[in-house]
């Protein structure tokens, strides 16, 4: 069973420390969502587990079954087993959907598959999630919209079947519909192999995927965790409560 380490992490982004020790542990088969209001350094903590050069380890330890993460490259992190929604957030043009997904894919498992069975187990991966088939042939994330990226991002999680994936919500503009298919995936992946950590500031994706686990995020570390109930209370009471510690 793999495990995500984060022991007493501190971050900084031009001098500033953002993030002033997160301590977290995510099994596989968890799913954990962290919360929190604008500017708690969320992100922060997402960009700085995926090696984001901007953003500087000033302490702490980030571990992925015992292997420094932090030690690793990008590439090597995604090998040992880490997926990043925000990992490949560019315009690509020239490289479409299916040429990225099949180098990403052998970039992670360390062998091309064989096309026939990639362009199937992408077929599958693509039904699923209701995409249709065109969408394989475009370039990628070019014109995208917030529910193409996120369908493509649960797309990448079917193939590329990590031992952790941290996703980022930024993006606020999900529709209903985008919003259930992303939730779906999400859950397909709670009851396997993965841990989840789910990064967000609505508590709206949490009426579809019930996370084991939530953490409070103010001021750059996590100020309270507790179960699937804790985000049902932020949902009444908003974040104000945490507003003293954030500016602590
Ligand atoms: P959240 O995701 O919770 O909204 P962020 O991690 O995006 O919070 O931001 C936390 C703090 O760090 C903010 O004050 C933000 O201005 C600062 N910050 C984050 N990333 C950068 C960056 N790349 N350059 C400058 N400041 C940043
Ligand atoms: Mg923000
Ligand atoms: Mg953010």
């Amino acid at each position: 069973m793999s495990t995500l380490q984060i022991r007493d992490l501190h971050v900084a982004v031009e001098d500033k420390e953002i993030l002033k020790g997160v301590d977290l542990t995510v099994n596989a088969g968890e799913t954990h969502a962290i919360m929190g209001p604008n500017g708690s350094g969320k992100s922060t903590l997402a960009y700085a587990i995926a090696g984001h050069p901007k953003y500087t380890i000033t302490g702490g330890s980030v571990l992925l079954d015992g292997e420094d993460l932090l030690e690793m490259s990008v590439d090597e992190r995604a090998r040992a087993g880490l997926f990043l929604a925000m990992q490949y957030p560019v315009e690509v043009p020239g490289v479409s959907v299916s040429n990225f997904l099949r180098t990403a894919v052998t970039a992670v498992r360390g062998e091309a598959p064989k096309l026939r069975e990639f362009t199937k187990e992408l077929k599958t991966g693509m039904d699923s999630l209701a995409i249709d088939t065109s969408f394989a042939q475009r370039n990628l994330n070019e014109g995208f919209s917030g529910g193409e990226k996120k369908r493509h991002e649960i797309l990448q999680l079917e193939l590329l079947k990590p031992k952790i994936a941290v996703l980022d919500e930024t993006d606020s503009g999900l529709d209903v519909d985008a919003l259930r298919v992303v939730s779906e995936g999400i859950n397909r992946f709670r009851s396997g192999e993965t841990g989840v950590l789910l990064i967000t500031h609505y508590t709206r994706i949490l009426r579809y995927v019930k996370p084991d686990f939530v953490h409070v995020f103010a001021g750059g570390r996590i100020v309270e965790s507790g179960g699937h109930e804790l985000s049902e209370r932020l949902e009444n009471e908003g974040y104000e409560r945490f507003a003293k510690v954030a500016s602590a």
